[in-house]
């Protein structure tokens, strides 16, 4: 019998035979991680991680029961003690919470902090769409400043362009304050009231729930139906409004393109002011790299401080499938720089020997201890990409001097084993 993994998950491999499925190699995946948190530490963001579970109330609470992520996708079941528990289906709720419980406001004013890791939602596989994703984000909490806004955005496109990323979209929206959100609430169901049986069933529920979110529609009868509506923008408040402009002109500063998308709300409750996502005209259907906003209240209503906040997080798989398919590929799968071949036990041991002082200094060092035939064992180091190889034999044990062979030049060069290290950082430039 042999098992197949739960639908919508997938393995990372170091070698992924299917071709569809080059983005789930593990050396892309640990390229792609380390670069995220370099540009992250360069902006000063710090890493936080949680447990992978939470109690449910947590993100009822925060994300919103009326959420697309609460109402349908969260894997949620009892544990032995009865107690309701939630795999973590986003993490700011996570970052929140523990921030709140390790009192980290007692460490300055400006918290700003990265996580990476799997998130879980129960959704309808497709491409682009799994049931346990990763996700790369950052949460930046204590300033209500329109610049902390834009360091967020920048970060995010300092990320995806040093990754070597094109022809991406930067959508932009204000949601506003709270009494801008109410204004356009009612304006909004003024307006779809004697038009509510005619909207999808999905909206008729946003209706009474979250109006806002009847903007985010796929339904394009419920799209028609929308092109008459009152305009978000049209009922921010002052403040709002100043916000906004203020974001867009330190945008324009720093050379970020944006697209005004009036639509964009995003699919969490906790959102006011600044929200915004990023596309990929590279990837299917499922186009949104990432997005985020502010949320400001949210601190406080799980019993924190009142302190504003804004974050973002994007999905890795997709970072990675757009870097494929734009043919950016930056990442060298791994191969052995040197591959010992012994000959005999006492070289066994020598080549055990050397290979383990080299790797002590991160060479990456292979010994063939596995097969007799030196055929094999040449073939077998070809087919690892090995960059060098040394055989070592007798002859090489007595002189203390081998031949070190470059796989690709066919050059050799004879070296002397007890300076193994310094000979091949010469021959690397590393020195
Ligand atoms: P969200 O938290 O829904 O705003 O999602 C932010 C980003 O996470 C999306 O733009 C995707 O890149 C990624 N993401 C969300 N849900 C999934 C999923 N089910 N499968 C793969 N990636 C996802």
């Amino acid at each position: 019998m042999t098992y197949a993994s739960p639908k919508g998950t997938y393995d990372i491999v170091p070698d992924e035979l299917d071709s569809s499925l080059k983005w789930a190699e593990s050396h892309l995946w640990q390229f792609v991680e380390s670069h995220f948190t370099k540009i992250a530490k360069a902006y000063c963001f710090q890493e936080i991680r949680t447990p992978y579970f939470e109690r449910t109330e947590l993100f009822l609470r925060s994300v919103g029961e009326s959420s697309d992520v609460v109402s349908k996708e969260m894997y949620t079941f009892n544990d032995k003690g009865n107690r309701s528990m939630t795999l973590r289906p986003e993490m700011t709720a996570s970052v929140l919470r523990a921030f709140v419980e390790r009192n980290l406001q007692q460490l300055g004013s400006i918290h700003k902090l990265f996580y990476m890791g799997p998130m879980f939602r129960y959704d309808r596989p497709q491409a682009g769409r799994y049931r346990q994703f990763s996700q790369f984000g950052i949460e930046s909490i204590g300033s209500s400043e329109p610049e902390a806004d834009v360091e967020v955005i920048s970060l995010l496109f300092t990320i995806l362009e040093t990754l070597g990323l094109k022809n991406l979209t930067l959508h932009i929206n204000s949601v506003g304050d709270a009494a801008s959100r109410e204004l356009f609430s009612f304006r909004l169901k003024e307006f779809l009231k004697p038009k509510l049986h005619q909207l999808s069933s999905d909206s008729q529920v946003r209706f009474e729930k979250n109006p806002l979110r009847i903007l985010d529609s796929k339904d394009l009868n419920d799209q028609a139906i929308l092109q008459e509506a009152p305009k978000l923008e049209d009922c921010l408040s002052p403040e709002s409004k100043e916000h906004f402009s203020k974001v867009l002109h330190y945008l324009k500063a720093l050379n970020i393109d944006y697209h005004i998308n009036s639509k964009l709300v995003r699919g969490l409750d906790y959102y006011n002011q600044t929200v915004f996502e990023i596309t990929s005209g590279d990837l299917g259907s499922q186009n949104a790299l990432g997005g985020g906003g502010r949320y400001d209240g949210l601190l406080k209503t799980l019993g924190g401080p009142d302190l504003p906040s804004i974050g973002f997080a994007f999905g890795i798989e997709r970072v990675i499938q757009t870097m494929l398919s734009q043919g950016v590929n930056l990442s060298q799968k791994p191969v052995p720089l040197l591959y010992f071949v012994p000959m005999g036990d006492r070289a066994k041991q020598e080549c055990f020997r050397l290979a383990s002082e080299l790797r002590k200094a991160y060479f990456s060092v292979e010994v063939d201890f596995a097969c007799k035939n030196l055929k094999n064992r040449l073939k077998n180091a070809e087919q690892r990409n090995a960059k060098y190889i040394i055989v070592v034999g007798d002859n090489e044990l007595e002189t203390g001097k081998a031949s070190i062979k470059n796989m690709s030049t066919r050059e050799e060069k004879e070296i002397n084993l007890i300076q193994l290290q310094e000979e091949l950082s010469i021959i690397e430039g590393i020195k």
